[in-house]
């Protein structure tokens, strides 16, 4: 019997009490509180959480920003990492000890139309870590073990976490605009996702255009390798981005949390451009018909990414050459980390640290 086996027996499971962060109503901050530790079922595992980032997509979840809603009491956080701790029967892809995520794409049917083509994104029976099932901002997770991101040796749990969610969303999402070595790149919203999108883009060759209202964003930006940077806040930025990209960039990944940032997405998009829908503002954007139609332009939205890309974003950190900024902070202070994320007071990602536990 392993260390971790001995500790974690299945009594000891059944009896004892895990830290949680619950959000019990919408727009109320959440509740600390303990909360039994999950035991897994056939086909599940545990995993004691070592870090878990905090997503913009987090505030949404507890705000019920959105037409799904999770139903309350609920433990958010989808940028879990930690290891294995417990395993139910049938188990054989992830053993005890293994360090794993459990990701937003927390478990997909494995057999409808999207399934079989790697779209498990879309799966309709598709759930949702921190949303449809609980998550990360708690000691332990229960998981499906075929959905969890296997981090790579070398990648630290608190390195890793913003990748599973952040990362692995500007990813897919910079593929997805289809934009070509040497073409531009617009990555609107310079926060928890876009400073990983400036990075990924970079890596894939691209020139990147960062935008953001916040000047502080923006030098980050630059330092992070942004070619060119606009303050949305000032001017037309979209006439900004069309000068400086010499007629509009091939790609635009739009990350803002903001309705505004949207329509000037599509009016910073080169004419047979794409531009991709990531940020999740609630509420509906004005699509400009005849610009859109008379450019020929394309609009996607994106929703995190499947397995593959995971195995992919996480596998450019592993080898350097993306590396997420953290800021870790304690889950008793996840109030004033929401608050400072609302107002745009994060400078990049705020990951919850229980080593301390
Ligand atoms: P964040 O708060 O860390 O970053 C948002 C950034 O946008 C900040 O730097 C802010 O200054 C900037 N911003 C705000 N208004 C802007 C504007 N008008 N123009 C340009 N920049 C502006 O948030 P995050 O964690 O990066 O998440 C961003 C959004 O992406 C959220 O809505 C979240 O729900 C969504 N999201 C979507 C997916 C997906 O799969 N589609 C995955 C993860 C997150
Ligand atoms: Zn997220
Ligand atoms: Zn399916």
């Amino acid at each position: 019997m392993t260390l971790l086996s001995k500790f974690f027996s299945k009594d000891s499971i059944m009896t004892r009490k895990m830290h949680a962060a619950v959000v019990e109503q919408f727009g109320k901050p959440l509740v600390l509180k303990e909360w039994d530790i999950p035991t897994p079922g056939p086909g599940q595992i545990v995993v004691k959480t070592e870090a878990c980032g905090v997503c913009h997509t987090d505030l949404h979840a507890a705000n019920g920003d959105w037409p799904l809603k999770p139903s309350p009491p609920f433990i958010p956080g989808h940028e879990g990492i930690g290891l294995v701790s417990a395993i139910g029967a049938g188990v054989t892809i992830v053993k005890e000890g293994d360090r794993v995520g459990v990701p937003w794409l927390y478990s997909a049917c494995g057999h409808c139309e999207y399934c079989l083509t790697a779209w498990e994104t879309v799966c309709p029976s598709a759930q949702f870590g921190g949303y449809t099932k609980n998550g990360g901002f708690a000691d332990y997770i229960l998981a499906d073990p075929n959905y969890v991101a296997h981090i790579p040796a070398g990648l630290g749990a608190k390195e890793a976490a913003p990748l599973i969610c952040a990362g692995i969303t500007t990813y897919k999402g910079i593929k997805v605009t289809e934009a070509k070595a040497g073409e531009w790149i617009v990555i609107s919203g310079a926060g928890g996702l876009g400073h990983l999108a400036i990075q990924y883009a970079k890596v894939m060759g691209l020139q990147v255009c960062a935008v953001d209202i916040d000047d502080g964003k923006l030098a980050h930006a630059t330092r992070l390798g942004a070619d060119l940077v606009v303050n949305a806040m000032h001017g037309d930025p979209a006439e900004a981005v069309k000068k400086g990209t010499d007629g509009g960039a091939h790609g635009v990944l739009i990350t803002a949390p903001s309705l505004g940032a949207f329509k000037q997405g599509v009016a910073m998009t080169r004419k047979r451009g794409t531009c991709v829908l990531v940020g999740l503002p609630p509420g509906d954007f004005p699509v400009p018909l005849f610009d859109v139609v008379a450019n020929c332009i394309t609009i996607r939205g994106s929703f995190v990414g499947n397995r593959e890309d995971m195995a992919e974003a996480l596998s450019f950190a592993a080898q350097g050459k993306v590396k997420a900024d953290i800021e870790m902070q304690p889950l008793s202070a996840i109030n004033s980390v929401f608050e400072r994320l609302e107002h745009g007071d994060v400078a990049a990602r705020v990951v919850l640290d229980f080593s301390a536990h």
